[in-house]
């Protein structure tokens, strides 16, 4: 961080923040490396939470007045406050968040030969709460906390700064919002807000809707592993795409040769796959319905697939849902597996945190043993590098794929 030196300005200008005060015992998670605070940890005697606006700044303290960091507070969530930083003398601000920009660019940079990637992946790149996606000179934030809205003008600026876009939306509309009780919304802060954005992946064109797409309108997570599995799905004449969105998988399997059908419940998802298909030279089936219910139509049909890709969004999105969940990812990898012909390939996914990278292992080898077929695990993979694992917040890690040879028993 020394060779920052507009970073280095803010240590002559340390700010007094108010403490937030820990119980006895309650900094270890921090101290070893955790970003969060849950609201029980704190010494809400000494400290009150409801002192704090939602947002505020923090200087976080031990019950034996140990500085652990600087944090951001929201007094109604339940995770109370996020360290933002641990250097004493570097209180957070936006210099601090163009250091962090100029970091996380530099580890992109190093990454990627294109400008299409996820740029900021929050409490992994030291900015909890802030996803920011990269397309070209379009780049697409998503703030999730209370502390990162309050920062918001210092993130454009940091931003524009770093990066000098054309373009920077905020689709702040995920369901995580509610949790920091903050309004959702899609605005540009730069530029006008586009109706699509376009990446570059595999050697392929591709848009996807932004503001009724998904997510920030792109899956840059499963770029590795698209990378690392499709040249092993060469020489499948007949490739089935399940949850599809844009066709990130599908038009790659189209452009080397196969017959690519995709399923997905939105319609405007398949008009993006049809498009990209189109824009690269190929042509893609669409079946648009829920794809528990196309598989069974699929397989009454008597329709085979020598490969077939499941990606779906998260079926376990709290841990609570992990029965009903587990048993989703077990049902579709059953009815995967049964379009699969005698020798024919499965690639599983599952973005779900909760459901761990040996349960979807489980899930597949029962739905294997159900059909009385053999399993060959070939490659696994996780999420892309430009979505970075925060070694101490377990949260981080994600995404899990498997590339798996599906033969009779
Ligand atoms: N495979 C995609 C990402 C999938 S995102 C990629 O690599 O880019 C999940 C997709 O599943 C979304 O497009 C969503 O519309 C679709 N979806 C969600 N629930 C569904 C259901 N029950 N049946 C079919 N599609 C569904």
């Amino acid at each position: 961080m020394s060779h920052d030196p507009e970073f280095q300005a803010d240590e002559s200008s340390a700010v007094e923040l108010p403490v937030l005060r820990l119980k006895h015992h309650e900094e270890r998670r921090v101290a070893a490396g955790h970003l969060w605070i849950f609201s029980n940890e704190v010494d809400t005697k000494a400290t009150p939470l409801t002192a704090f606006a939602p947002g505020a700044l923090a200087a976080v303290r031990s019950d034996r007045d140990k500085f652990l960091g600087y944090a951001y507070v929201n007094p109604h969530s339940l995770i109370a406050a996020r360290i933002v930083g641990r250097a004493r003398g570097f209180a957070p601000g936006p210099s601090l968040i163009v250091h962090r920009l100029r970091v996380a660019l530099a580890l992109r940079e190093r990454l990627y030969t294109e400008p299409y990637y996820r740029l900021v992946h929050g409490e992994s790149d030291a900015l909890p709460g802030l996803v920011v996606d990269r397309y070209g000179d379009v780049l697409v934030a998503q703030i999730a906390t209370a502390g990162m809205e309050v920062q918001k003008e210092a993130i454009v600026a940091g931003l524009e700064k770093v990066v000098k876009p054309r373009v920077i939306v905020f689709k702040n509309d995920s369901g995580s919002r509610e949790l920091e009780n903050l309004p959702k919304y899609v605005e540009a802060a730069l530029g006008e807000l586009p109706e699509t954005v376009s990446v570059r992946e595999q050697g392929l064109s591709f848009t996807a809707p932004l503001a009724a797409g998904q997510k920030t309108g792109w899956f840059y997570d499963q770029a590795a592993n698209r990378r690392q599995f499709l040249p092993l799905l060469k020489g499948a004449a007949r490739v089935l795409d399940v949850f599809s969105y844009a066709g990130g998988w599908a038009v790659a399997a189209a452009r080397d040769g196969a017959e690519v059908t995709c399923i997905d419940s939105s319609a405007g998802a398949l008009e993006a796959a049809e498009r990209n298909a189109a824009a690269n030279g190929v042509s893609i089936r669409t079946i648009k319905d829920d794809a528990f219910t196309a598989l069974e139509a699929l397989h009454a049909a008597g329709e085979k697939f020598d490969a077939v890709i499941i990606d779906p969004p998260a079926f376990i999105k709290r841990r609570k849902d992990a029965p009903k969940g587990e048993a989703a990812y077990k049902r579709i990898n059953q009815l995967a597996m049964q379009l699969l012909p005698r020798d024919g390939l499965l690639v599983s996914c599952s973005c779900s945190y909760h459901l761990e990278s040996d349960a979807l292992l489980d899930a597949i080898q029962r739905s294997g043993r159900h059909l009385s077929r053999f399993v060959q695990v070939l490659a696994s993979g996780g999420q892309s590098p430009d979505h970075p694992v925060h070694p101490a917040i377990p949260e981080t890690r994600y995404l899990k794929a498997f590339l798996c040879r599906v033969t009779h028993d």
